[in-house]
């Protein structure tokens, strides 16, 4: 089943009739997608995450934008982009996971099992599903499971290769958290694919890795990082830095 038959979103849909130039809302669009050019306002649906934040802030004083139900597959832009809708597989509104950083409680990484993130895309910049595969490949190739309760899961139809529905690349959102569970010993390939993966995009990739002490105070994976020349801290997860 995909999520577009279990899932309803909603788009902004503009009245451009009650529009009186004023400008208030081309601000507050966080990828830059509304225009007023020659007295006429207008949406660029390529760029349109559907964060529902021109309407949700109620910028307009005229109620110019309005919410109307979103088709298979552009309402995956609201899921991932919209903090007000929740994903099915989890729950959690956003992004739809919790972050890595909750692995010290969680405790989902420990031993030599290393929890690798990639944040594909950024307020400002987004990222496309296309760039997210170029993101999952890279885990693949190095050896990686992609974490079950993420909701990225459902959208992965090869895990094996990293692939992607195909029928989702296109659409574009803020963000996504990609994460994967690498025993230490794929850690170097894992990250080395990832990095020259992410010297392909142009959607910056924020890297992270998390992992669990040993009895000792140790970490495993540290002299993996060390080797890849990557800052190294005594904690329990680490930004290895923006990639592209
Ligand atoms: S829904 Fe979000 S991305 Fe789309 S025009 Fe409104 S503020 Fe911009
Ligand atoms: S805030 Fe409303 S009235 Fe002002 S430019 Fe935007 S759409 Fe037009």
């Amino acid at each position: 089943m995909s999520l577009g038959a279990i899932r309803r979103a909603r788009r902004m849909k503009l009245e451009p009739d009650r529009c009186f130039d004023c400008g208030d809302c081309v601000s507050v669009c966080p990828v830059d997608a509304i225009r007023l050019q020659a007295g006429a306002i207008s949406v660029d649906q390529e760029r349109c995450v559907e964060c529902g934040v021109c309407w949700r802030t109620g910028v307009c004083p005229t109620s110019v934008f309005e919410p109307e139900d979103l088709p298979w597959p552009r309402l995956l832009r609201a899921l991932f982009s919209d903090p007000a809708t929740e994903h099915r597989r989890t729950r959690l509104a956003g992004r739809g996971m919790e972050e890595i950083k909750t692995n010290d409680v969680r405790r989902r990484y420990v031993g030599d099992w290393v929890g690798v993130a990639a944040e594909v895309g950024r307020p400002g910049v987004g990222a496309s599903f296309r760039d997210v595969q170029c993101v999952t490949q890279a885990f693949a190739e190095g050896g990686a499971r992609f974490v079950a309760d993420n909701p990225l899961m459902e959208l992965i139809v090869d895990p094996a290769r990293g692939r992607l529905d195909p029928t989702i690349l296109d659409e574009r959102v803020l963000s996504v958290i990609v994460e994967g569970l690498v025993p230490v010993v794929a850690l170097e390939p894992t990250l080395r694919a990832l990095v020259e993966a992410c010297s392909r995009l142009s959607a910056p990739v924020l890297l992270s890795v998390a992992g669990g002490h040993d009895i000792d105070g140790s970490m495993s994976y540290r002299p993996v990082l060390a080797a890849m020349a990557f800052t190294c801290l005594p904690t329990g997860k680490m930004n290895l830095g923006f990639m592209a």
